[in-house]
């Protein structure tokens, strides 16, 4: 398999974030960082899969919401300091320039942001300040378009599914059949069903965009909140979420 699903424990139960690890023989890709501040916790992660986070070659961002880009400012802030080659950033269009600092990130306005950066230790407080500002350097180096395909994990297919953000996508695993669904879905109860209502302003564009998830053959989908979900009809119940009315 080259494909491997990561739990971050966040303190109260239920509330793990799960990122994904597409890898192959010589690197190693990340989907999603968590939060400010949660880079150790990721490498870890990876460690504890058996997999080496030295090789990461590439960040796959699905969305610009803080608990999945979070993370990023130290990677590349990191990076630079051990002067070793920054990682790719991969994000749709749509989500760049939040991601790049030079607009603020849509659902936490400037206030929630420094709340969330003022429980992050003050050294991480910096390097996110710095690296978020729109002075820095580009943080995104690819843009992720509909339809295209990358050799990650020995190859995934992107797909623009806009409605919890205008950028928001998901990537589909060819060898494993796995969705790697982002915010797109969440697991609650064992139970897959349509995104947190709460956190997404396009509500019925996001589900119309999971109707362009029926064009895929999927076995399981993951999840960033509630992780796996395996089932022999994921595309079926894809389906009646998609047909929910709202
Ligand atoms: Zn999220």
């Amino acid at each position: 398999m080259s494909i491997k699903m990561l739990e971050l424990s966040r303190g109260t139960p239920g509330t793990s974030i799960f990122p994904t690890v597409l890898y192959d023989e010589s690197s190693l890709v990340l989907i999603d960082t968590g939060l400010p501040g949660f880079r150790g916790k990721i490498a870890e992660a990876v460690r504890e899969s058996g997999l080496d986070d030295r090789r990461l070659a590439a960040i796959v961002l699905t969305h610009e919401d803080i608990d999945h880009i979070g993370g990023l400012p130290q990677f590349l802030g990191d990076a630079d300091e051990a002067d070793a080659a920054r990682p790719d950033v991969y994000a749709h269009a749509a989500d760049r320039p939040a991601i790049d600092g030079v607009r603020p990130i849509a659902k936490a306005p400037e206030e929630r942001l420094s709340m969330i950066l003022g429980q992050a230790p003050e050294t991480i407080a910096r390097q996110y300040r710095a690296m978020m500002s729109p002075s820095s350097p580009g943080n995104v180096s690819h843009e992720l378009t509909d339809g295209q395909s990358l050799p990650f994990g020995g190859g995934v297919t992107v797909i623009h599914t806009p409605g919890h953000t205008a950028g928001h996508v998901c990537l589909y695993h060819r060898a494993s059949r796995t969705l790697i669904a982002g915010d797109a879905m969440i697991v609650s109860d064992g139970r897959l069903n349509g995104p947190n209502p709460g956190f997404t302003p396009d509500y019925g564009q996001a589900l119309q965009s999971l109707r362009k998830l029926a064009a895929f053959d999927i076995a399981q989908a993951i999840c960033y909140h509630g992780g796996l979900y395996a089932s022999e009809r994921v595309n079926e119940r894809i389906a009646e979420i998609a047909a929910q009315a709202i």
